[in-house]
């Protein structure tokens, strides 16, 4: 099943500038972004690559573009500094790479595939991320490269308290999110990658559940691929990725009916906002939001589609 199938789906954060408050300038650049991500995650599907590679192209699209809270728009932490979470899933294998808390890496998903491919770990963090990188003469950037205005702007406003932001904290209006992809091969294999700079003014050491497998990110060629979105502390306590896999393994839900439970009643009932993008081994794609918005977009053979209300 699934053979020659392949679609992608991304997302770029749940919880989006408000509608009042987006220009058509602002939504236009949006737009562009998810779609030269989408288109890069496509172009390794539809040349017969892994869903693995696909996942990986379109999320370091996304962490190269300050818009989005990933790679280059990380936020800032309470030092002043950005820390980063990855993660990255194979469906078919089962195996998994994630780093977390890791500082200076253009393309931290990068890393948690390299942790996939060449370690017998699954999560490396700080420090020993770095010295485990150094063989794989990856991508490294100043600390100026990461600083991008509005970030900062969003840091000032909070610094020093001891709140820390959501990007799409009620307060402060929304801004912008993590990134994910989800994917299907043309070998029938799905892959989940997240990425993402967590939460602005976050301290002692704060992971959220982008790179934890089973909270933010997970793939499983029996059910799905997701990449989760939102609140981290909730989808950490609901487990929402592992979730919407488990009520399509032992409920038999569908995808679609697995995702909008996982995501619009129990992560709800928890008290926590976000969104997922979900993806089955036949090529259906999900992506429930139980918030303002969440920019997304999809493409398989019968076209593409890139949404953010
Ligand atoms: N889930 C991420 C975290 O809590 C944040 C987000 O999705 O915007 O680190």
């Amino acid at each position: 099943m699934g053979k020659d199938i392949h679609a992608i789906a991304i997302h770029g954060g749940a919880g989006t500038i408000l509608r009042s408050k987006m220009t058509e300038e602002k939504e236009r650049d949006y737009r562009e972004a998810l779609e030269t991500a989408l288109d890069a995650g496509y172009l390794v599907l539809d040349q017969g690559g892994t869903s693995l590679d696909a996942v990986e192209k379109a999320v370091n699209a996304l962490e190269n573009c300050p818009l989005f809270n990933a790679g280059k728009g990380s936020v800032f932490n309470a030092k002043g500094q950005h820390e980063m979470d990855a993660s990255i899933m194979d469906g078919h294998t089962l195996h998994a790479g994630a780093v977390a808390a890791v500082r200076n890496f253009k393309n931290p998903i990068t890393l948690a595939h390299k942790v996939l491919v060449h370690s017998d770990h699954v999560l490396l963090v700080g420090e020993g991320a770095m010295e485990f990188a150094k063989p794989f003469d990856l991508e490294i950037e100043t600390d100026e490269y990461f600083h991008v205005d509005h970030r900062y702007a969003q840091w000032q406003k909070i610094k020093g308290s001891d709140s820390f932001q959501l990007d799409h904290a009620k307060e402060d209006k929304k801004y912008l999110g993590t990134v994910g992809a989800v994917a299907l091969d043309k070998h029938g294999n799905l892959a989940a990658a997240t990425s993402t700079g967590g939460m602005t003014n976050k301290k002692f050491g704060r992971i959220g559940d982008s790179p934890l497998i089973g909270l933010g990110n997970y793939a499983n060629n029996k059910t799905c691929a997701v990449s989760c979105t939102g609140s981290g502390e909730y989808l950490m306590r609901g487990v929402t990725a592992y979730d919407i896999s488990c009520l399509m393994e032992y409920k038999g839900l569908s995808l679609d009916e697995a995702a909008k439970e996982s995501v619009m009643n129990r992560l709800l009932a928890l008290g926590g906002d976000g969104g997922v993008i979900a993806i089955d081994v036949k090529g259906n794609i999900s992506m429930p939001f139980n918030c303002e918005g969440m920019y997304r977009g999809m493409r398989n053979s019968g076209g593409k589609e890139i949404s953010i209300y």
